[in-house]
């Protein structure tokens, strides 16, 4: 049977809001009181999504038996949604990876000992490089690792294994927020800190469902004692759309439309802050007359919205004394994602909305480390959120790693769906993968099936076995999961947090950093990496390449440091901690242990307090471009708009952790189902629990119908986490985050006869 949506937030609502009652401290609003883990117990930051709580381990025999909310942590102050309550359970599961598993003659995976599956994986990898070069060979990575793991990973293999091309999956979630800071900011610098949910009087919501995606954070916007206004833009009356005060019903992927519409009745009635504009922006004059286009007649026009409605939440922002913006998948996830994201952040600036509390444009991220991953996965970034193709940056890093300069590769790496379409068709011949289901979460899911089926080796890196990519691999490696590892994830706010070993891997399992490390000493670039003994060691050198960064996190001492101040938001310098550094610049434990009692961060820090933006000059640029139509069209044959997105606050992308919790099961339906207004619904003689299949020119899925209102006419939603999702979804990118855009592509729905031949 289906549960409705609303069923489960009410139910996931009150389960949250009971639990939060019975932990002490659950209601804190003020200064957060911080202290370690009490005895028996361990701190560690969830591995799920990137609001980045902070879960209490309750230890027995060393172990972790059970989970509760931090009551002390400033992210989450005694909260856990499900997910986090259950983060224990995908750890037991029975199909764990235990053993490295190689693919025998026969098509069966038969266990290798890690030295013989070490041997095989230098083998592949240094043949296939030697016959076809440097770019015959890539690795597609994750958000859900550690910053260390993730900065070893590229650093072994752009630096040891001579490779060019690797990316991650954070280029499904947050490519969009990374490239539209960039540009705008001049670094990828989200300028928040969740403290903004509680001292805004406006927020306004693009493409943005934290009631559900993002359950903690939406949390601590009801704590808002400001009675604040809140403006949801999304086609879809989600949970968040449902408790705004106004929604904005738009037209799937015309928010960029209404964004420059909004921009010009602020600009037209001069609502605008003209001295923050003045002195810290560029670019203003050509801004305004390019947003004198958009006339509420014209935005009306082509976004489904009433004119008036249009003015009211323009209005609302003008009336806002702190207004902060929050945008989601909803805009990453489109064919002009960035320049969206660039509207949303052009807004702040003209309005002065930023640098303040309760103020920003602010980019929600996805994975528990996508932040990690954006500043130190060295994969379309050098290490520190540097450049591979300036000279000086490149040589900044070699000094720093002890490399010689040129084992830096001096080009970026191709993104993900580059390197899908280069193993596709035959280009790239050896392909890893860690901890990412691409077979199920890639948008075009063709695509990996061709890529599966041409590559020579492909090799999976995971926790399990059973995922639909480990089932196409030449080479499985066990990994430990969260929570059977040590490390640190850079959540939303760019808050640092620990991540500690509670649970004991199982079988043969190892961290991934141990695993990065093995092959590394069987490629025979140990040398390289002597120094990168553990995940704390890695830190360390992670923290000389943030040194003189927007990023620079040379003031935390250690990981200790990092659990008692409660995480620490990036940029905390040596010089913010009061240290002065060693002549020669570098960390060590000698000069740490000489400073002395340093400064401690405040619980909340946002960026651009001083107006002084990363670019050269300081300023923030506003940057606009003309929107484009969606690259797939509806027409008779297929004529609804499907949109994907997270169904419930109990599931995670593909499932595959998510689906191993029997409690979190009982939280969301079994089967894959598809919203259909009830118009539609009357049209094609549908009911709730009609079976239907879902058709677009790609391919097609099968799916029960939930009779909603949630949805508009013309409209069809099916949640992200169910298989065959994207065997429909459009492969469209954004042009310069190449983030694919999910959220839109033309469908037919039609009814499924059942036995009896009831239509
Ligand atoms: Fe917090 Fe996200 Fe973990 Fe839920 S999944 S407990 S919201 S970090």
């Amino acid at each position: 049977m289906i549960t409705m949506p609303f069923e489960f937030l009410r139910r996931t609502h009150g389960r949250m809001t009971s639990e939060l009652a019975r932990v002490p401290g659950g209601h804190g609003l003020g200064a957060v009181p911080r202290r370690l883990a009490p005895a028996g117990t361990v701190n560690l930051v969830c591995g799920f999504c990137a609001t980045g709580c902070s879960l209490r381990a309750h230890l027995q025999d060393g172990r972790a038996i059970n989970l509760s909310p931090d009551p002390d942590y400033p992210v989450n102050v005694g909260m856990a949604c499900p997910k986090g309550w259950e983060a224990l359970a995908p750890l037991e599961a029975d199909d764990r990876a235990t053993r490295p598993l190689v693919r025998g003659p026969g098509g069966s995976l038969e266990p290798v000992s890690w030295s013989d599956a070490a041997r095989l994986f230098v083998d592949r990898f240094r043949q296939t490089i030697a016959q076809h070069g440097p770019e015959s060979v890539a690795f597609l990575s994750t958000g859900q690792i550690c910053t260390e793991e993730m900065a070893l990973l590229g650093s072994l293999f752009k630096f040891g294994m001579g490779g060019i091309h690797g990316d991650s999956n954070t280029r499904q979630c947050m490519a969009t927020a990374h490239v539209a800071y960039k540009e705008s900011f001049g670094f990828d610098a989200p300028p928040y800190t969740y403290a903004d949910f509680e001292a805004s009087d406006v927020l306004v919501f693009v493409g943005s469902n934290p009631c559900l995606a993002h359950p903690i954070m939406w949390q601590r916007v009801l704590r808002n004692p400001h009675r604040p206004a809140i403006l949801v833009l999304d086609p879809r009356r989600t949970e968040t759309a449902a408790a705004a005060t106004q929604h904005l019903a738009l037209r799937p992927k015309s928010d960029l439309i209404l964004l420059y519409g909004i921009a010009h009745l602020l600009i037209h009635n001069g609502w605008i802050d003209a001295d923050f504009i003045r002195d810290h922006t560029a670019g203003y004059d050509a801004f305004c007359d390019f947003a004198g286009c958009f006339t509420p007649d014209y935005v009306a026009a082509h976004t489904g919205l009433g004119v008036g409605e249009i003015i009211r939440a323009a209005t609302t922002i003008a009336r806002g004394k702190a207004v902060s913006f929050w945008w989601t998948m909803g805009v990453n996830q489109g064919h002009e994602a960035v320049r969206t994201a660039q509207a949303i952040i052009n807004l702040a600036l003209i309005t002065g909305n930023i640098g303040r509390p309760g103020t920003g444009a602010n980019s929600i991220t996805g994975q528990c480390n996508a932040m990690g991953s954006r500043l130190f996965s060295n994969t379309t970034s050098l290490l520190g959120g540097r450049s591979f193709t300036d000279p000086t940056q490149r040589a900044e890093v070699a000094e720093i790693l002890d490399l010689p300069v040129d084992a830096v590769p001096s080009v970026p790496s191709k993104a993900y769906d580059q390197i899908l379409e280069d193993a596709a068709t035959g280009r790239i011949k050896a392909l890893w993968i860690i901890a990412t289901n691409t077979a199920q979460s890639w948008i075009h899911s063709q695509q990996f099936k061709e890529a599966a089926q041409r590559l020579d080796f492909l090799v999976v890196q995971d926790m399990y076995v059973s995922t639909a990519t480990a089932q196409c691999a030449h080479l499985i490696l066990p990994a430990a999961g969260w929570g059977e590892k040590d490390g640190t994830f850079i959540n939303s706010e760019r808050r640092i947090g620990v991540v500690r070993k509670v649970a004991q891997a199982p079988g043969e399992a190892l961290s991934d950093f141990s695993i990065f490390r093995l092959l590394g000493e069987a490629w025979g670039c140990g040398d390289w990496f002597r120094q990168w003994t553990s995940p704390a060691a890695a830190f360390r050198k992670i923290q000389e390449l943030s040194r003189g960064r927007p990023c620079d996190i040379t003031g935390i001492q250690d990981y200790a440091h990092l659990a008692e101040a409660g995480g620490i938001q990036w940029p905390w310098t040596a010089a913010d901690a009061g240290l002065n550094p060693p002549e020669d610049g570098s960390i060590d434990d000698s000069a740490r242990s000489a400073r002395g009692a340093p400064n401690q961060p405040a619980a909340e820090r946002r960026l651009f307090a001083d107006g002084r933006f990363f670019t050269p000059d300081g300023r923030a640029r506003l940057v606009f471009e003309i929107p484009r139509p969606t690259p797939e069209s509806t027409d008779a044959a297929f004529p609804f708009v499907l949109l994907t997105g997270r169904g419930t606050s109990a599931q995670w992308h593909t499932n595959t952790r998510t689906g191993k919790s029997a409690i979190l099961r009982q939280l969301y339906p079994a089967n894959a189902y598809v919203e259909v207004h009830p118009d539609d619904a009357h049209t094609l003689h549908l009911a709730n629990g009609s079976q239907v299949v879902i058709a677009s020119r790609r391919g097609t899925m099968q799916a029960q119908a939930l009779v909603s209102a949630s949805v508009q006419p013309g409209h069809l939603f099916i949640p992200m986490h169910y298989p065959g999702v994207n065997d429909l979804t459009f492969p469209a990118f954004d042009p310069y985050s190449r983030q694919p855009s999910y959220k839109f592509c033309a469908v037919r729905v039609d009814r499924v006869s059942n036995p009896l031949g009831e239509r």
